[in-house]
């Protein structure tokens, strides 16, 4: 059987990219905010219904320089349960980690866990809308309001998603989307930052742009996290398809919840009322007895399928943190890093291929659903 990979980058088109491309052989203008990345810039402000956005390199960068923004200092509390890039952007800016615990069923950062971390020193706080799911994003708010702190979303996984009919880029000072070759928007690399106030578009195109302010003045220490034209070309071609692509995520996601809702010990991403999502991810989670979660990666693998344990380890428990907190102060995330694994999930799977992997997860249940045993009973 042909293997099965956990992702598959969406790509548009071959001639559609082509035809993007072709401009450039006539301007020879390849990268410093082009007539491309001017032209993605508008269509993704429309896209995520947000009026402020900067466009990056990649999504890691981009939420390294909306850090910098903020010329923030001492501690920043976030989440564990997450992807590395969301903690080394903070530890680079020179800031300090502090690790709050997430929710045991959206697994976003607990929001009542927040103020017992602050302190004199905390500066802001950076929640991840792990998997498309939604952070209380109005207790943050609340929060961060009431100590004054900034909150910098990690929106990586969260694009086009909705709460009650407003973006998710309109929440928090700032918000980094990734457009990754893996996420469900891609421009190959890149990323974006949105935020709320204006001043902030001139200081991030200063900053991803070695600090630049003038033709003879640099007044930042800033990088280079300039997108290049290529890559805004690949973004302005992908994105008519997005909604389509997302539509055929939601079938397949709709298709492993019918064929997973009834094995015992598994729980599967709840619906959040008044979120629109995007289906990113399909996490399961093995929580009842007699499951193993890393024996059934291996049998998927040895059947074909590839599956990953995101996130795992917990980034509290990589070698480079592991001297900043105990994970076991965050008991939840944990257990789930333990017990979590995502699913196959792009818009060209078909529905054939997630029955049959439903069905190999099934088949490794220890325990049997309610409808096995009526049925055994029948049979006696
Ligand atoms: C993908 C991702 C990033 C980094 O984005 P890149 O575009 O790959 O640099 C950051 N945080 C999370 C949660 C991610 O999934």
């Amino acid at each position: 059987m042909k293997k099965i990979q956990v992702t598959r980058s969406s790509m548009p088109p071959f001639e559609r990219y082509i035809e993007e491309i072709r401009g450039l052989w006539d301007s020879h203008w390849l990268t410093n905010m082009g007539e491309k990345h001017e032209k993605l810039a508008d269509l993704l402000m429309d896209y995520l219904k947000t009026p402020h956005l900067s466009l990056f390199t990649n999504g890691h960068l981009a939420l390294e320089d909306a850090i910098a923004a903020f010329d923030l200092s001492g501690e920043v509390i976030t989440t564990p349960f997450t992807f590395s890039s969301t903690t080394h952007a903070i530890v680079r800016n020179g800031l300090i980690p502090v690790f709050c615990d997430i929710d045991p069923e959206t697994y976003t950062m607990d929001a009542s866990k927040i103020e017992s971390l602050i302190t004199e020193r905390t500066s802001a706080i950076v929640p991840v809308h792990v998997y498309g799911t939604v952070c209380d994003v109005e207790e943050i708010e609340r929060i961060a309001k009431k100590h004054n702190l900034k909150v910098i979303y990690d929106a990586a996984h969260a694009f086009g998603v909705e709460v009650n009919g407003k973006g998710i880029a309109n929440f928090g000072d700032a918000a980094m989307f990734s457009f990754h070759a893996t996420k469900v928007f891609n421009t190959i690399e890149g990323g974006a930052v949105t935020f709320q106030d204006e001043w902030l578009n001139e200081r991030l195109n200063h900053l991803k742009n070695f600090g630049i302010t003038g033709t003879e003045t640099v007044e930042y220490v800033g990088g280079n996290a300039k997108m290049n034209e290529f890559q805004a070309a690949m973004g302005i071609t992908n994105l008519p398809y997005v909604t389509g692509e997302i539509a055929k995520r939601q079938a397949i996601v709709e298709c492993y919840m019918n064929e997973l809702a009834d094995v015992p010990g598994l729980r599967l991403i709840q619906h959040q009322e008044g979120v629109k999502t995007n289906y990113a991810y399909f996490p399961i989670v093995f929580e009842g007895e007699g499951w193993n979660r890393n024996e059934v990666v291996d049998a998927l693998a040895e059947k074909g399928v590839i599956v990953r344990k995101y996130f795992y380890p917990l980034i509290s428990d990589y070698d480079c943190y592991k001297h900043l907190s105990c994970s076991e102060e965050n008991p939840v995330a944990k257990r789930i890093a333990d017990q979590v694994i995502t699913l196959p999930l792009y818009a060209d799977l078909s529905l054939v291929e997630v029955k049959k992997i439903s069905k190999m997860i099934r088949e490794m249940s220890p325990l049997k659903s309610e409808k096995e045993q009526s049925s055994q009973l029948n049979l006696k």
